[in-house]
């Protein structure tokens, strides 16, 4: 049975590569700095459980996702760091974020009563971040420079002040996410970190004091000290990917942690104005040979790929000609002698002297490397090395 279920594209993740990228990004922030290994959205794609252990296996204090099925699944697997709900919380879960040590982050003054008094009625206190909103335009409670007064939905920082006085709640930490710290021009970000420096002052002149203030992902990490503060937040530089072409991670050894492999499964030889796949997008030009290999978009492999993106095989590159379909995928390896079905294919990683990166593939599809690794479906089994 074992061998019927042999898949035939599979996704490997190093995670001593990842440990050592997590203690790389650690090394970058002063000693006491805390560190949330974000793992949401399972890891970026590269597994959440074996994220979140490995980054706590390599000092990771804490670990933030954003659906609470997330965490769940990780007091299931044993983890009893604290982590962050990067999303939003509701009353009837407090008992379980309550017993469970998972932190809500409040971003509004009702969603803040609602906790409490869940909190209270079941005779518990519930760790709570306030989230700020210095210039995402997501969640978090507004700077009074931009709130619009006679709005009924104005979530200033000054309804925070309730929150003091909210009985079942323990105010642990405040937060805000940075819209471009990724970019070289800084002006925003700087503004953003004005402005949290600012309601950070705010809440303590309402008697909100969080031991933990928040802010910097990747690139703030990376790029900028003065937004380190209490704790770091990264995601995708713990899976050596970098936050935009504007950061530039090579001096940091960070290391991808994602490959993709697969064996070729069918090899024909064609002639010429011989067509591939959907909508005859590609007709060979010559005589070639033709390989089709088991990915499709249904793994997450973009169909925006067709005709556009390459594989490796023998170390080379081929290109996959015609559309990606849902489940295969051909490439054109006429220029490599004796490929076989069985042959080994990368699609992301490196083969001999070769490397596709998830920042390729991204290039020629429209999106960034997060989306790549992210969107992936599940449907490769992931092995761990
Ligand atoms: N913090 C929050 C609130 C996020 O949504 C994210 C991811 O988008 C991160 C931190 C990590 O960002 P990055 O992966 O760019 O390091």
């Amino acid at each position: 049975k074992a061998g019927l279920l042999e898949p035939q594209s599979r996704v490997q993740v190093d995670l001593s590569a990842f440990g050592q990228n997590v203690r790389t990004l650690k090394s970058l922030t002063p000693t006491g700095t805390r560190f949330c290994a974000v793992v949401k959205a399972n890891a970026y794609g590269h597994g959440g459980i074996q994220c979140a252990k490995t980054a706590l296996e390599n000092g990771s204090h804490f670990l933030a996702v954003v659906r609470i099925s997330e965490a769940v699944a990780m007091r299931d697997a044993g983890i009893t760091a604290p982590i962050l709900l990067l999303g939003d919380a509701l009353p009837e879960q407090v008992s379980f974020l309550a017993t469970h040590g998972i932190r809500a982050s409040v971003a509004d003054i009702q969603t803040a009563r609602a906790l409490s008094a869940a909190a209270q009625a079941l005779n518990t206190t519930l760790k709570i971040h306030i989230k700020l909103d210095t210039g995402m335009g997501r969640l978090g409670f507004l700077h009074p420079d931009v709130v619009i007064k006679e709005s009924g939905q104005a979530a200033g920082i000054g309804q925070a002040r309730e929150i003091a006085g909210l009985k079942g709640m323990e105010v642990e930490g405040t937060y805000t996410h940075f819209a471009k710290a990724d970019m070289i021009d800084k002006t925003h970000v700087k503004g953003q970190l004005a402005r949290f420096n600012d309601m950070v002052a705010m809440l303590a002149d309402m008697g909100i004091h969080p031991e933990i203030r928040h802010a910097a992902n990747s690139a703030a990490l990376l790029e900028l000290p003065e937004a380190h503060f209490d704790m770091v937040r990264p995601g995708i530089a713990m899976y050596g990917m970098a936050p935009s072409g504007e950061v530039d991670i090579t001096g940091h050894k960070l290391v991808p942690i994602m490959s993709i492999t697969a064996k070729v499964i069918y090899v024909k030889a064609v002639p010429k104005d011989f067509s591939i796949s959907y909508g005859s997008t590609h007709v060979t030009a010559a005589p070639t040979v033709i390989a089709t290999v088991p990915i499709g978009y249904a793994d997450g492999y973009s169909r925006l790929l067709s005709n556009q993106g390459q594989m490796l095989i023998k170390g080379q590159k081929a290109p996959i000609v015609g559309r990606v379909t849902m489940d295969f995928t051909m490439i054109d390896v006429g220029h490599i002698p004796g490929i076989k079905p069985g042959d080994d294919v990368t699609i992301l990683g490196t083969q001999a002297n070769e490397r596709i990166t998830a920042d390729d593939i991204a290039g020629l599809t429209g999106t960034i490397n997060y989306e790549v690794t992210a969107g992936l479906t599940g449907r490769m089994p992931v092995s761990y090395v």
